[in-house]
């Protein structure tokens, strides 16, 4: 088992360290070596995969036990557990395993839960996961937190949003335990992950082609829920009830007080946002009382949006989007233009009503049905 209290647990032993203090050995490449054959350039090669070796420094603290099940009760009190969560097997019989991260507080409290890249190119949420977990102090916390780094491991390895098998993960929560390969997948991580969580902060981010503002989607009708997305002070507040085969969504569903958290763009670790959501959730431990500090809360107000939709192009070409991130648009005002591949003017877009854009699509390249900006509807600051 892997335990720590606080800071992640590092062992350099002696022999890592004097390897890295000697001499590196710089490698002159001769292009004359190539036109005198093997044994002056095998040497070369062997020199230069020798030092590969010696410049690799081992830190991690050994292994990582492999559990069957997400449990509180498996890590000692004021603690930090590290885990792999097996959930479903590959192609060839090897486990595919689930990342995650229990801190438990010496006294009993709430349950918050993390979760990232259920998307598997949205990364940020790892990040901040990784970064929260570093600072926190299991010996003065108040119930646990737990952290699922990867939920779409096999989408994250291929680098992309979706499963590999096409399917986007957050459309067909909670699954199906008897269904096809992604239908089991997601019924497996609502079912193994989501029962210890009494709060849920599912992280993710805009997929490519398009950028977003830093928002919130919560049902704001839900109080405790609208609590905590306040507490995340984003530029925008979306209200939206999540009952659309979501990963919140099936939280909800389970009586877990869930919001969504879409800090900004995919495949890229953005440290600015990753630490103004970390303020965000360091106000929610504040305010459940898990952890003692002063909740932070930006001067620029946030605005909340009714409800929102995409806007969506009809005719295919090269696509420009003109409102910023985060602004205005008035009702009939010029949103986006479609030029054919010489440059003619083909289309323009007006905005169908008043509303703030959300995110947008930068991708030039737009077939027909291309998205041109997704529009915050009846914006007001709170
Ligand atoms: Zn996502």
């Amino acid at each position: 088992m892997v335990f720590h209290s606080g800071r992640p647990f590092f062992s350099t032993s002696k022999t890592n360290q004097d390897r890295n203090t000697l001499p590196a050995i710089l490698i002159f490449f001769n292009f004359s070596v190539f036109h005198l054959k093997t044994p002056y350039y095998s040497i070369h090669l062997l020199i230069v995969r020798m030092q590969g070796r010696k410049n690799a420094i081992r830190l991690t603290a050994g292994n990582v036990p492999v559990v069957d099940e997400l449990r509180i009760q498996d890590t000692p009190p004021g603690t930090i557990g590290e885990y792999w969560l097996n959930l479903v097997h590959n192609g060839i019989g090897e486990p595919i395993n689930i990342p995650f991260m229990v801190a438990r507080g010496k006294e009993e409290g709430p349950i918050v839960g993390l979760t990232a890249a259920i998307h598997g190119n949205e990364l940020n949420g790892i990040a901040l996961i990784q970064k929260l977990f570093r600072d926190l102090d299991p010996t003065v916390l108040k119930g646990s937190v737990v952290g699922v780094l990867v939920l779409n491991v096999p989408g994250l390895l291929l680098e992309k949003r979706q499963f590999n098998d096409g399917s986007d993960l957050n459309r067909i929560a909670p699954g199906r335990p008897d269904g096809n390969v992604s239908q089991v997948y997601i019924h497996r991580l609502v079912q193994k992950i989501l029962p210890e969580f009494e709060y849920l902060i599912d992280l993710h981010t805009a997929s490519f082609g398009r950028v977003n503002s830093w928002y919130i989607r919560a049902d704001m009708n839900a109080p405790k829920t609208a609590r905590m997305a306040r507490l995340q002070n984003p530029e925008i507040l979306l209200h939206n009830k999540a009952n659309d085969g979501t990963f919140r969504g099936a939280a909800s569903a389970m009586g877990i007080e869930a919001i969504t958290l879409e800090l900004r763009d995919p495949h890229i670790f953005q440290q600015n946002v990753i630490a103004e959501a970390l303020v965000g959730i360091r106000n929610v431990l504040y305010d459940l009382g898990m952890l003692e500090g002063a909740i932070q809360m930006h001067e620029k107000p946030t605005l909340l949006c009714e409800s929102s939709y995409w806007i969506y192009t009809d005719e295919g070409g090269i696509l420009e989007v003109f409102p910023s991130v985060g602004s205005f648009v008035q009702k009939g005002a010029l949103i986006a233009e479609v030029r054919n591949i010489f440059g003619q003017l083909h289309r323009q877009y007006v905005a169908p009503e008043y509303g703030v854009v959300i995110g947008k699509g930068i991708d030039p390249i737009s077939p027909t049905g291309g998205r041109i900006l997704h529009l915050g509807i009846r914006p007001k600051y709170l």
